[in-house]
This record gives structure tokens, C-alpha cells and sequence, in this order.
């Protein structure tokens, strides 16, 4: 009876450990699946929000996380931006001479887009100041040079004894191409030209109100460039030109309203008009 007794005993002992043994197995398993939960959630950072039943806001781990996966993304989209920014950039610079059609002036492609093949200086002159010489931002086609020269000639004999020199602005860069604080003045056909104020020699641009713009000197500054034939376009803010109307009408000068046909309106061109001369090819 007593070795039964002990055969049962060994059996109940060996039957416990074996159950013993089986928790630990099942237990480790168990442990592994959260170890890689976690792993995984590490990696994938937001998408635990789904998976995880606890809501973030009381998890402070997790919030943490969040955060640096915020980070991470917030970097990629402003590289992304960067490398936008950059192409745009890549497509501003200019291009090379053979990209454009030849042509006799020198001037090639788009204001807004070309070069310039044959370079003419703008030389000083009684007749204008250059506004600033040392960029020099003054070169064009012999096309735009001469119209310049004759344009600031018929302008000093019109006017006589008031006579004031014209202020010239920016032209365009020897060769052409993209120039700084323009969109256009690429091919040499585009000058800016200062708006003439009354009673004053002014050596710069300076925007100022229509009460202390010179209407006369203005309106004959645009006849002598348009009387050229070769003006293509005028831009100048729109309460200018309004301005000129005024003077017109005033005045009793119909016969000028013509040349007004020419100006469109353009912000930022309140303290100078910009001259577009048409292509000759
Ligand atoms: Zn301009």
C-alpha cells in the first residue's frame, strides 16, 4: 500500500512540475509577442495610434514618440520644399546662347527669357544720369542704345530751358540672362526710365504723389520715346496714367491721348516707367 501510495505521490509531483513547466512555456511566448508589439510600434511610430488601445494622451512614452515622428516627417516635406525651390531656381538661370534663334539685333528669345548676343553700352550723357553705373546694368541691343539717346535728345529740345535730365535706370547685364530685383530686361530691349517731378533734379527713383509729379514733363518724356516708332509697351502704375489723363483733359491736349494707348499698368512701377521696345529681328 505504501509503495502505491509513494508511486502516486511521485505521480502527482511529476504531473505538478510538468504543469509548472507548461505555464513557463506558454508564458514565454506571451513575452516574445510584446517585445515585438513593441519593436514594431517603435518603428512605425503614428500608426500605433491605432493599435495601441491606451489613448496617447495618457501614455507619455508614446507621446514622446509621436512627437519625434512628427519631426522626422516635418524634415522630409521641408527638404521636399527645398528641393522644389531649388528646381525653380535651376529654371531661372540662363540659358545658353545656342538655346535661342540668331538674330541681327542681338536680341534673343523673351524679355522675360533670352539673352544678349551683341552687347551696346549706354554711354553718359548730358542728357540723362545713369542711375547706377557701377551694377553695370546698362547694356542692350544698339537697338535699345539709340532709341535712348535719341529719345533724351527730341525730350531736351521740347522742353527748352526746364529742361531736367532724364533719370535711366537698370537695362540689361552684358550677355543678358536673368537680372537681380527684374523679371525681365533679359535681351537688352527693356529700360526703366524715372518719372520727372516737379521742381525738383532728381538723381534716383522716387515714387511720389500725383500733386508733386510733373504731368507736363511726363507726357512729353513718353511722346519723345513713342515718336521713336519702336516702343512696343509702356509699364507704369495705373494712377499715373490716370494722372495723365487728368492733364489731357485739363488741358485741352486731345491729340496726346494716343500715346496714353501705349501704357498698361504694372505694380511697383509708381516711381519709374518701364520702356519695352518691340523686337527688330
Ligand atoms: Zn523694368
Amino acid at each position: 500500500m505504501r509503495k502505491i501510495s509513494n508511486v502516486v505521490g511521485k505521480c502527482r509531483f511529476l504531473v505538478l512540475v510538468l504543469i509548472f513547466i507548461g505555464i513557463l512555456n506558454a508564458q514565454k511566448p506571451l513575452n516574445n509577442d510584446i517585445i515585438r508589439e513593441l519593436e514594431k510600434s517603435s518603428s512605425k511610430g503614428l500608426k500605433t495610434r491605432t493599435t495601441n488601445k491606451t489613448h496617447p494622451k495618457n501614455n507619455v512614452k508614446e507621446k514622446s514618440r509621436i512627437k519625434k515622428t512628427k519631426k522626422r516627417i516635418s524634415k522630409k516635406n521641408k527638404i521636399k520644399r527645398r528641393n522644389k525651390w531649388k528646381k525653380k531656381k535651376r529654371i531661372k538661370k540662363k540659358l545658353p546662347f545656342k538655346a535661342f534663334k540668331k538674330t541681327a539685333s542681338g536680341a534673343l528669345g523673351q524679355p522675360f527669357r533670352g539673352r544678349l548676343a551683341v552687347n551696346y553700352k549706354l554711354r553718359p550723357s548730358r542728357n540723362y544720369i545713369i542711375k547706377n553705373p557701377e551694377r553695370h546694368f546698362n547694356y542692350g541691343t544698339r537697338w535699345l542704345i539709340s532709341t535712348i539717346v535719341t529719345a533724351s535728345a527730341r525730350y531736351k529740345r521740347s522742353l527748352g530751358k526746364s529742361f531736367t535730365r532724364i533719370v535711366v535706370g537698370d537695362l540689361s547685364k552684358k550677355g543678358g540672362g536673368p537680372l537681380g530685383g527684374h523679371n525681365s530686361h533679359q535681351n537688352g530691349l527693356d529700360v526703366d526710365i524715372g518719372i520727372p517731378a516737379k521742381g525738383l533734379h532728381l538723381k534716383g527713383f522716387t515714387s511720389l504723389p500725383n500733386s508733386r509729379i510733373d504731368m507736363r514733363k511726363t507726357l512729353l518724356l513718353l511722346k519723345s520715346f513713342i515718336d521713336t516708332g519702336r516702343v512696343q509697351v509702356i509699364f507704369i502704375d495705373s494712377g499715373i496714367k490716370a494722372g495723365l489723363y487728368k492733364y489731357i483733359n485739363d488741358n485741352g491736349l486731345t491729340r496726346y491721348k494716343k500715346y496714353l494707348n501705349k501704357l498698361y499698368h504694372e505694380p511697383g512701377h509708381r516711381d519709374h516707367m518701364h520702356v519695352r521696345l518691340r523686337n527688330p529681328g
